[in-house]
């Protein structure tokens, strides 16, 4: 599966993507002509940004400014408030979201990496007693091993299975943190996910997202982990979830940004609270940072934007934080039997 340079079905036309920062990008900032671009990278590439913001401007001969907040996500693009005199965006290390609305034009480097040999890899997975029947979840930089990976397990009797999302996913087999929809396809089929890609941030969303064992592949390293322990990451939310059961206030909380403002759930989620008896009031704000949150007469929170918010940040929040799901267990009307990750569909 190779990155196409094309826009992903569902894409809005003005966007196009590209595998890496190179000669591709720079001709099509040149034929599109920009009078000004704005450069948007993740917060892991901030040290490299000036570099590819001087790299950029001298093979496209267009200003280039820099957005000092870094992208968490494809969902926190500049808006135009932020940047209102650039033409044309690049965001740096997402792939688009397809059912996003976009600000303007905007050209998504998704950053591919190679990776390991994919027979080497396999092999790993083959040794680490991993089981056959096997669902891939990749992230974005990786999903270029997601063909050859799969081509190699099979030959050792893998039985592998690739899941098509929702649209809110590019790609199949992509994996997005709050968006497992590609995994969940085929969890039914089996028996445990290989997540490949780096850091923890997947394996542990994918963990909340199906209920089957994610072991974990560093194709730079060549390094498989072994599954994350679900249970205690669903206890623990359960007790967040019993610490609040009888909050009287509750806050909820919206973003303006583009792809992580569900507003319409926060007004519904707002019904359901009055409908118990609860206060609930809404709270917008763009980028959430924990001191917004100190100092205010209320007794808990429930999140609409970015769900790892709640489930990797909430330590940092003066207040428990739940995602919408466990807000209606909280509320009593759902089963604290049957946790459900907050997928942003
Ligand atoms: S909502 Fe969160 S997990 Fe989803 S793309 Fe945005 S930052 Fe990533």
């Amino acid at each position: 599966m190779t990155g196409p340079p094309a826009v992903p079905s569902g894409a809005e036309p003005s966007s196009r993507v590209f595998p890496t920062v190179g000669p591709e990008l720079y001709e099509a900032v040149r034929a599109a002509g920009p009078k000004r671009v704005v450069l948007q990278v993740p917060a892991g590439l901030v040290r490299n940004a000036h570099e590819i913001v001087t790299r950029l401007r001298e093979a496209t001969g267009v200003p280039v400014v820099l957005a000092t907040r870094p992208c968490f996500g494809a969902c926190d693009f500049p808006s135009r408030d932020e940047a209102p005199l650039a033409e044309l965006a690049i965001v740096l290390g997402h792939a688009p979201i397809p059912n996003v609305r976009l600000a303007r034009a905007t050209y998504f480097v998704e950053m591919r990496e190679p990776g390991g040999d994919p027979r080497v890899l396999a092999e790993t997975v083959a040794l680490g007693g991993v089981p056959h029947r096997l669902g891939l979840a990749v992230s974005i930089q990786h999903l270029d091993l997601v063909d050859p990976l799969s081509a190699e397990l099979r030959a050792r009797g893998f039985d592998v299975r690739i899941g098509v999302g929702d649209r809110r996913l590019a790609y199949p087999g992509q994996a997005l943190g709050c968006n497992y929809t590609s995994a969940e396809a085929v969890a039914e089929d089996v028996e445990a996910f290989l997540f490949v890609g780096t850091g923890r941030f997947h394996p542990l969303g994918l963990a909340y997202a199906v209920d089957r064992p994610v072991w974990a592949l560093d194709p730079l390293q060549g390094r498989l982990e072994p599954p994350v322990d679900r249970g205690a990451l669903v206890r623990r939310r359960l007790l967040a979830v019993a610490s609040v059961r009888d909050a009287r206030h509750w806050g909820i909380l919206v973003s303006t940004f583009a792809g992580q403002n569900r507003l319409p759930t926060a007004l519904a989620l707002q019904e359901r609270a009055r409908a118990h008896g609860r206060e609930a009031e809404i709270l917008l704000f763009d980028r959430l940072d924990p001191r917004d949150l100190e100092g205010r007469a209320i007794d808990a929170y429930v999140n609409t934007a970015c769900p790892r918010i709640a489930l990797d940040d909430g330590p940092s929040y003066p207040k428990p934080v739940l995602t919408p799901p466990e807000f209606l267990m909280a509320l009593g009307e759902r089963s604290l039997a049957d946790y459900r990750f907050d997928t942003y569909h």
